[in-house]
């Protein structure tokens, strides 16, 4: 019997007893059928049963609502994700990517009105979040990011650079020269989101089956081992795990992040260390980065990020894997003062990263399946953006949100392998020299940087 609880911090501090509902079987029916009860998909329900009461909502899930990545996750309810930069730089979709952007800001927020509304406690705090800079290159870097999100159209309340003391006043890291701050990000507890989400979707009519993998999609239908449900519309809300349905191998490229969670600390380190108002943090890494306080009193941060050859998927990890001591250095790093604190926890899971590195929302009208993904590990808050935007679409409404930039780009298919473990490896290998070479303070190779834009 797999024991879920053990697969996160987040999971094994949940007081409920985390036991499966029914799995699916024989033959049912359903207006939406939605593949993936995480938190794509859970918005999707939650949004679709808001637009229309009574709607025939059914989620597959092949583990329990919340096992992948929104139960593992590092807790950063972000109003930014990737590919929205781009759009801003290029004159002629900025108009588009400002309005992504604005939406994304104001995702953080729904998501706090969903809570309250709902009665989901998942330990929401908008502290918004701190980028530190360690090396000059960065703070140059930083600085210069803040003037161009500010030529784009933002305003000091959206990002500013704070000064090496203006960082203290939040967050003492080792060596910190200052920080890009945004207010838009909120620490959450992941698993008590997605774990109420499911709850409120079933008081509301939605049916989570659980125990069932979907193994063939076809239009107007879903297949486990065990049975099939018929419906008007397929929605796949697999993000990681979508390479591994058949037809869709190469639309996603799971990446497995890696967390650490340290014990309750003092009041006299929480003195120390800052972070008042729980704000997150990250480092300024190629490889991601990212800690946040918890409601707790712990550290939870992450890092890494692997590529298994064949795009496989794992949920568990020996806690002896030699990868979590890299994680703990790197928080080390930043905060040493955490030398002799005991790391309790640690776990991984795998995200979603696209072709083209930018999140995506598809509904083909003909075949009627539906898909929404790929935030390469920014989805605590776009799911919830993702999901009432796919909402309105499958329910016909014409809201501003149908017309933002990612909705039916679609999502362009991944080289076959070897071609698409050696590419991923290679620019995992380069962002970790290009890292290595920053922290001791040389300059990074242009060589390398070169490289890693090609890849
Ligand atoms: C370690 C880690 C740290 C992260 N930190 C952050 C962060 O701090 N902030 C942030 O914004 N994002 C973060 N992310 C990314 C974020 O968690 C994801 O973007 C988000 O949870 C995606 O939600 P989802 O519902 O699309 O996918 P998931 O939560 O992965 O849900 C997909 C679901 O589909 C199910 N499934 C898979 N195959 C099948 C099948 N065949 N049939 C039925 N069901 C199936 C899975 O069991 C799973 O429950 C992190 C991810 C990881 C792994």
């Amino acid at each position: 019997m797999r024991d879920f609880r053990s697969e996160s911090f987040w999971l094994s501090t949940l007081d409920e007893d985390l036991a499966l509902r029914p799995a699916l079987e024989g033959l049912e029916e359903a207006d939406v059928v939605i593949v993936g009860a995480g938190y794509t998909g859970l918005w999707t329900a939650y949004y679709l049963l808001e637009h229309e009461p009574g709607l025939r909502v059914a989620l597959c899930e092949a583990g329990i609502a919340g096992i992948g990545a929104s139960g593992r996750n590092g807790g950063w309810c972000m109003g930014m994700a990737e590919g929205v930069e781009p759009l801003l730089a290029d004159p002629e979709t900025r108009e588009g990517g400002m309005a992504l952007s604005r939406a994304l800001f104001d995702c953080v927020d729904e998501v706090e009105r969903v809570c309250e509304r709902e009665g989901i406690d998942c330990h929401f705090k908008k502290g918004g979040t701190l980028q530190v800079a360690r090396v000059e290159k960065q703070k140059e870097e930083q600085i210069a990011h803040v003037a161009q999100m500010t030529d784009w159209g933002f305003s000091p309340d959206d990002y500013q650079w704070l000064s090496e003391s203006e960082l203290n006043e939040r967050l003492r890291v080792s060596g910190g020269l200052g920080a890009l701050y945004s207010p838009h990000v909120a620490a959450i507890h992941p698993a008590r989101l997605v774990r109420g989400l499911a709850r409120v979707v079933e008081s509301r009519g939605g049916r989570i089956f659980e125990n069932s993998a979907v193994r063939q999609i076809r239009p107007g239908e879903v297949e486990t081992d065990q049975g099939r449900i018929q419906a008007d519309w397929v929605v796949l809300a697999t993000e990681a795990y979508t390479a591994q349905i058949p037809g869709y191998k190469r639309r996603m490229a799971p990446i497995h992040s890696m967390m650490v969670a340290t014990e309750p600390l003092s009041a006299d380190l929480w003195e120390e260390i800052g972070l008042g108002e729980r704000e997150t943090f990250a480092g300024p890494e190629l490889i991601a980065t990212y800690g946040q306080r918890t409601a707790d009193g712990r550290i939870a941060y992450g890092s890494r990020g692997l590529y298994y050859y064949g795009s496989g998927v794992r949920e568990r990890f020996s806690p002896t894997d030699p990868i979590f001591e890299q994680v703990r250095e790197s928080l080390i790093s930043l905060l040493p003062l955490l030398r002799d604190v005991e790391i309790t926890h640690r776990w991984g899971g795998p995200l979603g990263l696209p072709r083209d590195r930018t999140p995506a929302l598809s509904a083909d009208r003909e075949t009627r399946i539906a898909m929404a993904g790929g935030y390469l590990g920014e989805g605590v808050g776009a799911s919830n953006l993702m999901g009432r935007t796919l909402a309105d679409l499958l329910s016909g409404q014409e809201t501003d949100r149908v017309r933002l930039p990612w909705v039916g780009k679609g999502f362009s298919q991944w080289e076959p392998e070897p071609l698409r473990w050696m590419g991923i490896t290679a620019a995992r290998t380069a962002m970790d020299r290009l890292d290595k070479q920053e922290a001791a303070g040389g300059v990074p190779s242009r060589w390398m940087e070169s490289v890693l834009d090609r890849l």
